[in-house]
């Protein structure tokens, strides 16, 4: 058997492991258009120069030998011919296959910006290539704006810190991490980023750059009319999968990238796919499980993907942890909300019903404002639940330094949100991936412990019951 895998960083890497732990004899080719292994997600230490590559290399120093993979780094490949059973690198050369995985991951895209696609002073935050040309910019440009403030866009935000370079973000969403945090949890970064310089525009997108006679941006001019100083953008929002290569290979793509199956095969049965070329589920820990799980298939040996929770984020900006599971932002009509005190029960907001959860959240703030002690301080809210029309319930537990909030409909968890305390963050998987009916437990859910779903055995192995 001779495997071929395309891109070697979180979902091909650990495909040719996970081959190799199956094949101890076929043929593993890797090819590559990056020359090294590196992580992304750290890509802002060695822009801040905390890192150098050697400390953003995921494998093994002798990664080769070990699994014994011909690597063909610093190529690229440009076409798949599934008939001939080979693709085709750069410069013509052929590689033979009997299984293909694609892991080719994903580009920075530039979005249709009025005279960004012809500026100079212009990047994304995707590749180490772009952290070099970001380190000049750091030393060089004073007015740096970032588009997007996700989740790269905020490790950009933060490499940017660590030189000591203070950044503007500019961002289309109400709040930034608008996917993974509601706007309660989000203002807790948008202060913390304020305190340390960075200004932020929220709502807005960038519609026009202005270029000078070479090319390079002077100004950027906001959807409301905002004109900025501008002397560098980083385009930290937007990416295309790469699949420019499978046109004319038969290989089946939709809008979002590679179309595969819950084992990884696409429409071609020698042909697999995993991690950020689907254009799915743009994260770490989903690229690593779908490499092994395809990879798993390639070798004979069916695996499936079982997560349920596609969508889940750690991070840690400016020392503050959250995690994000699932849909934190529900949008519906709102039956009730309700504040509780610790030792008391009151209605939000003078007994009004908020309109939304941000809005409920608001209502809080405002409840913490007007509920202050003698001395001025804020009281810490307890627990607030909003009931939604459809079935949906939030509840959240808020004291101010930490904020949780659990969504869920028919007794299961859809989405929650963990922010300045992750301790509950193992029992909240538990629950998720046990699927298990949070209304069966009898007691308020933040409560829930280790203890309410597992049981010893004489033996003194844990196993699990639910109640
Ligand atoms: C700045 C940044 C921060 C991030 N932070 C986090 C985080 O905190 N948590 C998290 O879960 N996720 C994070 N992510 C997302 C995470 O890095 C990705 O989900 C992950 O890297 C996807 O891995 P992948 O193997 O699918 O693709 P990629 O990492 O994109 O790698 C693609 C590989 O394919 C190669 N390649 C591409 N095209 C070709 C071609 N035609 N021929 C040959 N080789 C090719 C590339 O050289 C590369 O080796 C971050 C991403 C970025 C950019």
């Amino acid at each position: 058997m001779r495997y071929v895998v395309i891109g070697s960083s979180a979902a091909g890497v650990n495909a040719v492991r996970e081959l190799r732990k199956i094949d101890k004899d076929s043929r593993i080719i890797l090819i590559s258009k990056d020359k090294s292994i590196y992580s992304r997600c750290i890509l802002h230490h060695y822009l801040g120069g905390e890192r150098d590559l050697d400390g953003l290399c995921f494998v093994e120093k002798d990664f080769e030998n070990i699994y014994q993979i011909e690597w063909m780094k610093g190529r690229e490949c440009t076409a798949v011919k599934p008939g001939e059973k080979h693709v085709i690198l750069d410069g013509g050369e052929t590689v033979a296959y009997d299984k293909l995985l694609i892991a080719t991951g994903s580009h920075t895209f530039v979005p249709p910006v009025k005279n960004l696609k012809e500026a100079k002073n212009v990047v994304g935050f995707r590749n180490l290539e772009d952290m070099e040309v970001l380190k000049k910019a750091a030393k060089n440009c004073r007015n740096i704006i970032l588009m997007g403030s996700g989740l790269v866009g905020l490790d950009c935000a933060s490499g940017f810190l660590e030189l000591g370079v203070s950044v503007t973000l500019v961002e289309m969403a109400g709040w930034l991490l608008s996917r993974q945090l509601d706007e309660r949890a989000a203002r807790t970064y948008q202060r913390a980023y304020e305190e340390k310089g960075v200004r932020q525009y929220y709502g807005v997108g960038m519609s026009e750059v202005v270029l000078d006679d070479h090319q390079n941006i002077t100004e950027a001019v906001l959807s409301d009319g905002t004109r900025l100083p501008c002397d560098f953008v980083v385009v930290t929002a937007g990416v295309r999968s790469n699949v420019e290569f499978l046109e004319g290979s038969g290989i089946e793509t939709n809008k979002f990238g590679l179309v595969y199956d819950e084992t990884g095969r696409t429409s071609d049965p020698d042909v697999y796919g995993a991690g950020d070329v689907s254009g799915t589920s743009p994260i770490w820990p989903v690229a690593v499980k779908e490499g092994i799980v395809a990879a798993s298939n390639m070798a004979g040996v069916p695996r499936k993907m079982t997560d349920f929770f596609a969508s889940k984020s750690t991070m840690n900006f400016l020392g503050i942890p959250s995690m994000s599971l699932g849909n934190v932002n529900l949008e519906g009509e709102i039956v009730s909300g309700e504040v509780e005190e610790s030792g008391g029960v009151c209605r939000s907001h003078n007994g009004e019903c908020p309109g939304n959860v941000d809005r409920a959240n608001e209502a809080q703030d405002i409840w913490a404002e007007e509920n202050k002690t003698p001395d001025g301080a804020r009281q810490p809210v307890q627990a607030y639940t909003v009931r939604y029309a459809d079935g949906h319930m939030a509840e959240i537990l808020d004291t101010g330094d930490t904020y949780k909030k659990i969504v869920h409909k028919d007794g299961r968890i859809t989405g929650a949100i963990l922010q300045g305390d992750l301790a509950y963050g193992g029992i909240l998987q538990q629950l998720i991936a046990r699927r298990i009916d949070i209304r069966r437990v009898k007691k308020p859910v933040f409560d829930i412990d280790y203890s309410d779903f597992f049981r010893e055995k004489e033996n003194f192995e844990f196993y699990y019951e639910e109640n």
